[in-house]
């Protein structure tokens, strides 16, 4: 899969997996939080929205070339918090007539501040879904990895999104809570979602990046990553504690991925809840047994990551 997006848009593209093929309009650059420990996505880049003059301009310029574009992906990471948002929005639904999907990244604080009156409007101008990183459930976890949002301001955010009609896609972070929070992190994090009730669950593994904030908290000795048995205890402490109804759960980045030497063992957990929940627990046990027993290395995302093997997340 690839992303169109118009000659003016500045690299790297961020956005969410599933976003693979949709078409990128960036109405803002950078983060206006920009604090979090584990991410370095923006940390070169000052908050700046562009004027609703350039966005304007490049959707047209975008719907030109890729006119027949069902899905849309507004980025970089909050922009909803720009004044003129539902009027981006509304170019992008009349450009792009073809739009099943048109999508954002929110931070669950911006949601809860837009409040459901202004939600309401963004809904109606065209936008169908966000996509929040809760990464935590965990108010210590959430404090420590500086992310800015109280589980109780992530619930507010998620069920107001939700309220407007918007669909929720909530992120978690795997091994955000080091070894030291891991039962919390699992626990308090499935049941900030049982709260809000997101359309999707994405599981992401934390891999602690070189030059990011959190690399220097692990050699300070205040982070502990965990091991890749440990996460997988993890997913499966979370999942058990899940009570959540047509929500669809997705493991869907490499990051999640376990090796045993060269071979991949762990591909992630995929299924709708509660459905698919036993079957997903089948694969953790089983997988974990496995771990036990088998003489080869076990390795991670954050093991290859560490030995040079993995350079770009
Ligand atoms: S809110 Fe998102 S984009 Fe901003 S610093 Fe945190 S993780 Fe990065």
């Amino acid at each position: 899969m690839w992303n169109y997006h118009s000659l003016d848009y500045d690299y790297p593209p961020y956005r969410p997996p599933n976003e693979a093929g949709s078409a990128l309009i960036r109405a803002s650059r950078g983060c206006p939080w920009n604090r979090c420990l584990f991410c370095t996505m923006y940390k070169t880049l000052k908050f700046q929205p562009k004027s609703s003059e350039e966005v304007l301009k490049d959707i047209d310029k975008a719907a030109k070339i890729y006119a027949r574009a069902k899905t849309i992906f507004i980025a970089d990471s909050d922009s909803l918090v720009m004044k003129d948002i539902d009027d981006i929005i509304k170019h992008i639904k009349l450009r792009f007539p073809y739009a099943e999907r048109i999508t954002s990244y929110a931070r669950a604080k911006t949601l809860m501040k837009l409040g459901i009156d202004k939600l309401n409007k963004i809904k109606k101008a065209g936008l169908t879904r966000v996509h929040v990183g809760l990464e935590s459930g965990d108010k210590k976890t959430l404090e420590f990895l500086k992310k800015g949002s109280t589980p109780k301001e992530m619930i507010e955010g998620g069920k107001v999104a939700k309220e407007a009609g918007l669909d929720l896609s909530f992120y978690i972070l795997i091994g955000a809570g080091g070894k030291k929070r891991l039962k919390e992190h699992a626990i308090e994090s499935a049941r900030v979602c049982n709260i809000v009730k997101p359309d999707f669950i994405r599981l992401r593994t934390l891999v602690v990046q070189r030059g990011s904030l959190l690399e220097e908290k692990m050699k300070e000795g205040k982070y502990n990553p965990t091991s890749p048995v440990e996460k997988l205890k993890e997913v499966k402490i979370f999942l058990e504690n899940l009570d959540v109804k047509k929500c669809e759960l997705a493991s869907d980045h490499f990051t999640n991925y376990i090796w045993v030497g060269s071979n991949i063992v762990y591909r992630g957990i995929y299924g709708v809840l509660p459905k698919d929940k036993k079957d997903m627990l089948g694969i953790l046990n089983q997988t974990l047994k496995f771990l036990e027993i088998t003489d080869g290395e076990i390795l991670d995302a954050t093991i290859l990551y560490e030995r040079g093997m993995i350079n770009s997340l």
